[in-house]
């Protein structure tokens, strides 16, 4: 083990270091970057030199200002490499490959006869060779897979040690599809990698303390404390769909009784509104949105009921953790204001000290962004980075190739 202080771990912080104020701040010349972090000019040059050396830095064009020739600036080359996120779904599965910033190149979604975990696996690796074609790159290099899915994941992100919905215990997801493809592959829970994401390319990058809040089949959330997610002691921490909402009430996925998500997840939002109104279960997510459009009173009391109900158990959250923002995704986004506007009043309510602003995320493919970010992450040694320009312990990277 190294000591702190061993030139080589030295080396390491500065790495990151400089490659997190590149990620925040965009380009900037070496002069600049020493001046921001406090490093040594010196310093700053050796280890700009090794990144370009390994392609993850670019060196930009010099501008001519009205003092002369300006330095030369420098950054992150997110072109270089590929990366794939998965979402893993009941049922499908969300696919996008990205360049290293996440932008998207290119999408899809496959579909899943079963929850099998070697099913899943081989239905992942079969996909690997088509997404890379599809994001017409030839020349980046496929640097990792993000794998995304609701449960609890541990030992090094590789593990599927719970889920409910997928009736997993202890899968070694990341190794299986690891075995298939030949690159490293990351696993997550999809909340968690979903604020990873937004730590990283979304409002994050300027709030070292936030919370991402999910709102779809299930409810979750995740919070990221001093620029760091906070995972729990065994990686099951932000399981807030699982608070109790109602002693004895209606049943779980999870086998407990009166869990918040068995109300106002987006399908028990959508199975209270069929009860409500004697609709069968033909009737979705789109038909309920289309009666909240056209002001139908009995979906608005249930919105607002459900807004009311997910603002109360969000007080507590923000008392306890005091974030600044709460990031808003899943498919319950969709119902706007009429679910958010009690929501955030409910919260408001009961929060004692600040209630932060609620960001809807509207973008369409952000939750497996949020599996390929799992991979920039890693390829970046961002992870154990806060989110301005901190550090805490080294990285332990985990490559299962
Ligand atoms: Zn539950």
């Amino acid at each position: 083990m190294k000591l702190k202080g061993d030139q080589s771990t030295s080396r390491a912080l500065n790495r990151r270091l400089i490659l997190n104020l590149l990620r925040q701040e965009g380009p900037k010349s070496r002069a600049e970057i020493a001046t921001i972090t406090g490093l040594s000019p010196a310093a700053v040059t050796f280890v700009i030199a090794d990144l370009i050396e390994e392609g993850h830095v670019t060196e930009g064009k010099a501008v001519a200002g009205l003092s002369g020739r300006r330095p030369i600036p420098v950054e992150i080359n997110y072109a270089n490499g590929l990366a794939i996120g998965f979402k893993l779904m009941v049922g499908s599965v969300e696919c996008v490959v990205t360049d290293l910033a996440t932008n998207p190149l290119a999408s899809r979604r496959l579909s899943l006869d079963d929850n099998e975990p070697e099913n899943v696996a081989t239905t992942l690796a079969e996909a690997v060779p088509q997404l890379v074609k599809a994001a017409g790159r030839p020349h980046a290099r496929l640097a990792g897979i993000g794998v995304s899915m609701p449960g609890v994941i541990d030992n090094g992100q590789a593990v599927c040690v719970r889920s409910f919905r997928f009736k997993w215990n202890n899968v070694p997801f990341a190794s299986m599809v690891a075995q298939k493809v030949k690159v490293p592959v990351w696993l997550e829970d999809d909340t968690n990698a979903y604020a990873i994401a937004q730590q990283l390319f979304g409002p994050g990058r300027h709030h070292r303390n936030m919370a991402v809040l999910a709102i779809g089949v299930g409810i979750s959330c995740a919070v990221i404390v001093d620029g760091k997610l906070y995972r729990g002691a065994h990686g099951a921490a932000g399981k807030f769909g699982h608070t109790l909402h109602e002693e004895n009430g209606r049943l779980c996925e999870c086998g407990k009784r009166g869990c918040l998500m068995a109300y106002y997840s987006e399908p028990a939002m959508l199975r209270t509104w069929r009860e409500a109104t004697d609709r069968d279960r033909s009737h979705n997510l789109s038909d309920m949105l289309e009666s909240a459009e056209a002001g139908d009173a009995e979906v608005n009391r249930i919105l607002r009921d459900a807004g009311a109900g997910i603002g109360k158990a969000l007080a507590n959250l923000v008392n306890i953790t005091d974030p600044e923002v709460i990031v808003v995704g899943g498919e319950a986004v969709s119902f706007g204001d009429a679910l958010f506007g009690p929501l955030e009043a409910s919260m408001a309510a009961r929060t004692f000290f600040a209630s932060p602003p609620l960001l809807p995320d509207w973008e369409d493919n952000s939750w497996a962004r949020g599996a390929a970010a799992l991979v920039t992450q890693k390829f970046f040694d961002f992870e154990t980075v806060d989110g301005t320009t901190g550090m805490s312990e080294p990285a332990t990277p985990t490559y299962l190739a």
